[in-house]
Parts: C-alpha cells; sequence; structure tokens
C-alpha cells in the first residue's frame, strides 16, 4: 500500500454566515493526504509552500504520518494563499482573491523513491502541472484525478490529455455540465467517459454523489447533516476518503469501489463540521466506521 498525493497547500481565508478565519491551513493535497491517513500509509505529499508556511502545519501532516519528503519550501517564497466567502446557500461560493506566490513557478519533482506508488491521487492543479506528474511516473495500479471550472474554462486540452490517462475522474455536477455542454447528467457522464477515464464520480453537493462505470451507476445518498459550518476542502477530503480507502483493501472490484465511494462521502460529512481541517485531526477510526455503517441504513430497504 502506498499513495501519493500531488497538490496544492495552501493558507485560507474563509468567511461563512456564521463566522470567518484566517490563515487557516488549506489546499487540496492538504485534505487529500489527511483524509487519506485513516485509511492507509504511507501517504507521500508533494506540493510547495513559502517560507510564511507555519512550522505548526507541518508538524501537524507529519503527526499524521505523511511522508513530506516531496513538500519543496521555497526560500523567501509566500504560499499560495486563497479566500472565500460562502452565502447563505453554502453551495454557493466566490472566490475573493487566489495569490498564487511560489505556487506560481511550482514544477512538481516526485522523489525517485516515490515514483512507483500503488495509488496516485493529482488533486485539483492546472492539468499542465498534472501532466508533469504522469510523465514522472514509473508504475501504478490506480490514478485518481480532480479538476475545477477554472481548468476546464481555461485548459482544456491539458485536461483532455490528463484524462486520457487516469482511472477515475472527480467532479462536480457543473463542471460536468461545463465539460460536456450537456444538461443531463447521464448523458454528460457517458461522454466524458469516452474522454477517458475508466470511471467517473459526480458529486452533488448536499444531494450526494453518482459513480459512473462502463455498465454501471450507483447511487450514493449524502449524510443528512444539519448544520454544514464550512464546506471547504470536502471534495478534496471526498477523494482522499475514496482513494485511502480503495488502496488499504487491494480490490478494484466495482462493489468496493462503491465502498469506497461511501467513504469518501463519509470523510467529507466530517469536514463539513468544523472550518478548514479542524474536524478531519480530531476523528477515531470508529467515528468513521459508525457514520459509514449509517450510510447503508439511509438509503437500504426491503423489496417487500
Ligand atoms: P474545494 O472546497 O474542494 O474546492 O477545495 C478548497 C481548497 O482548494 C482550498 O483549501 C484552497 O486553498 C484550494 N484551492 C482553491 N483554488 C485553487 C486553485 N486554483 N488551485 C489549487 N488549489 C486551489
Amino acid at each position: 500500500m502506498s499513495l501519493l498525493v500531488v497538490g496544492s497547500v495552501a493558507l485560507d481565508n474563509v468567511e461563512t454566515p456564521f463566522d470567518k478565519i484566517e490563515n487557516a491551513l488549506g489546499g487540496s493535497s492538504t485534505y487529500i493526504s489527511l483524509s487519506a491517513s485513516y485509511f492507509t500509509a504511507p501517504i507521500y505529499l508533494v506540493g510547495v509552500v513559502g517560507e510564511d508556511f507555519p512550522k505548526e502545519h507541518i508538524d501537524l501532516l507529519q503527526r499524521f504520518g505523511i511522508d513530506i519528503t516531496g513538500l519543496e519550501i521555497i526560500e523567501g517564497g509566500k504560499t499560495f494563499r486563497w479566500g472565500g466567502k460562502y452565502h447563505y446557500d453554502l453551495n454557493v461560493r466566490d472566490t475573493l482573491f487566489t495569490e498564487l506566490g511560489v505556487f506560481e513557478n511550482f514544477d512538481p519533482k516526485i522523489p525517485e523513491s516515490q515514483r512507483n506508488p500503488d495509488f496516485l491521487v493529482l488533486g485539483n492543479i492546472d492539468p499542465a502541472l498534472q501532466l508533469k506528474v504522469l510523465d514522472q511516473i514509473e508504475s501504478t495500479k490506480f490514478i485518481v484525478c480532480d479538476t475545477m471550472n477554472l481548468w476546464i474554462e481555461n485548459k482544456l486540452d491539458e485536461l483532455k490529455e490528463v484524462m486520457k490517462r487516469v482511472d477515475v475522474l472527480i467532479i462536480n455536477d457543473s463542471e460536468a455540465r461545463l465539460l460536456t455542454k450537456e444538461p443531463n447528467l447521464i448523458k454528460s457522464a457517458r461522454m466524458i467517459r469516452e474522454m477517458g477515464p475508466k470511471y467517473l464520480i459526480i458529486k452533488k453537493g448536499e444531494h450526494g454523489a453518482l459513480l459512473f462505470s462502463e455498465d454501471k451507476i450507483f447511487s450514493a445518498p449524502a449524510y443528512p447533516l444539519e448544520s454544514i459550518f464550512d464546506p471547504t476542502g470536502a471534495g478534496d477530503t471526498f477523494a482522499g476518503g475514496f482513494a485511502g480507502y480503495l488502496d488499504s483493501t487491494d480490490d478494484l472490484s466495482f462493489e468496493n469501489i462503491k465502498r469506497a465511494v461511501i467513504y469518501g462521502s463519509t470523510m467529507a460529512s466530517f469536514c463539513v463540521e468544523k472550518f478548514s481541517v479542524q474536524r478531519l485531526t480530531e476523528l477515531t477510526k470508529l467515528d468513521i466506521r459508525e457514520r459509514f455503517l449509517e450510510f447503508l441504513e439511509l438509503s437500504r430497504f426491503n423489496e417487500k
């Protein structure tokens, strides 16, 4: 078992209708690796931060057993910063600012000893960088990829190259529609799978997620949370739980991929309960297992 994660490591300012936080630990690879760390090891994180990145955040990643040999710290550089503001409808988010800092010249370098991971998770970064990562991988069993509207709108050619080389693409419903210009999600999913990925997961926020393979569809419910505090990182946390669970089982059957979708949803449901990565740092394996079992009950019914 081994899982390599490449993505952003960030300092986030987040405003919700309830509260706000500044300089919180964020970034796609942070959420992915913390989430996956409840399932598998070793986890290798490749990314970049500046000299301003607080040591306490490095310590936190290491406390969760995450190998940060591939995390570059650029002297005199500034860490990637992102600011977001959520509306009363927490599905609506405005990006307040994006300061690329050291991310602007990020050239991912995978340490030699990490070029044969069992699982590779390409967090949401420029698809040109995702291609650079793929070119350095010597062998792997399974590649999970996330992306966002920014790249669909601005780097479509590179994204299409990435899609030909990954096993699972994870996107949300609006991104699927944007990518295919097709409003019907089932048709859209078929079109996306024809672009390359064997499996596609379409997340629908508080309405759950759909998993598509060549001939099967699985619909996962969303966990009915009464208070959602901060949705930041939910998608990345989903990807981390999904990939971490699969890596821990060495079973790539459709039935097991369905379970992985539920573990991804379980982890995402925890993530949104508190600001930043806080909730992801205080879970026990029992908390996760119990909520996973609650998911079973949510949609189980008898024929008669
Ligand atoms: P999510 O809520 O899943 O979209 O993920 C939010 C995280 O993504 C935040 O912690 C941000 O720091 C990070 N992020 C936002 N925009 C970008 C971007 N353009 N590239 C890489 N990471 C980003």
